[in-house]
């Protein structure tokens, strides 16, 4: 396993799949994802010219923050109300935003620490029962209660993807999450813009790109496989 290698073809792919859809490279952002992964290997990473990290977990975050050096960092993963605290101050955004308690919590935490804080609303796009998100028909009602708010920054959407082997299978839930991104574009509020459609991960990030991402989670194309066991 070989970092730097894999990082040099998860760009080339990126950016091909970037030219093919008429953006370049600089248009999409690789969120490497380093969950159940030491700090050594993420600062490897970051000396390599990763400039954000996606975790899943916020315990995680807590844990290795001091270790790593200065990045970007993502969360990724569900997030509970209670959790948000150790967090507000660590990630610049925060990918699964799924209820208007969780919203609220962050508003309280970021006007605690006196920041404003970016967030994408996460979209169950396929309908999975597993999945977290809000339903498609629930945007809205998230997005006007984001308007009112003082400390959160809605930037743009999120979207965990069915788990394929074949990544054709979810260009429809890609073409659907772009739909959503490109009509909520029109919105004119201080405090909320469209900027990052976040989905892809390793099996399908360059198919994603194809279908109107412009963020991308990647782990397991760049750092190998990851070992739960040791957790
Ligand atoms: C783990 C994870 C990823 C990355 O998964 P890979 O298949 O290893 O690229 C992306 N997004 C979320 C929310 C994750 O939890």
């Amino acid at each position: 396993m070989n970092i730097a290698e894999n990082l040099k073809e998860v760009e080339k792919r990126i950016t091909a799949a970037a030219e093919r859809s008429g953006r370049r490279r600089d248009d999409i952002t690789l969120v490497a994802v380093t969950k159940t992964h030491p700090a050594e290997m993420m600062n490897e990473a970051i000396d390599l010219g990763v400039t954000d990290i996606g975790e899943n977990k916020p315990q995680e975050v807590r844990d290795k923050y001091e270790y790593v050096k200065p990045v970007k960092w993502h969360l990724i993963g569900h997030l509970q109300t209670n959790k948000v605290k150790y967090i507000i101050d660590k990630v610049c955004l925060i990918h699964s935003v799924d209820s208007v308690k969780l919203m609220d919590e962050i508003e309280r935490q970021a006007m605690k620490h006196d920041l404003i804080m970016d967030i994408l609303i996460q979209v169950n796009i396929s309908g999975e029962e597993t999945k977290s998100g809000i339903r498609p028909e629930e945007l809205d009602t998230l997005l006007e209660h984001a308007g009112a708010l003082n400390h959160v920054r809605v930037t743009g959407l999120m979207t965990i993807a069915p788990k394929t082997d074949n990544p054709n299978e979810n260009i429809l839930h890609f073409d659907n999450m772009r739909k959503l991104f490109v009509d909520r574009s029109r919105i004119i509020c201080d405090n909320i813009s469209m900027q990052y459609l976040s989905m892809g991960m390793s099996g399908d990030y360059e198919t994603a790109i194809e279908h109107g991402a412009n963020m991308v989670r990647v782990g397991s194309a760049v750092f190998g496989a990851r070992d739960y066991s040791k957790m």
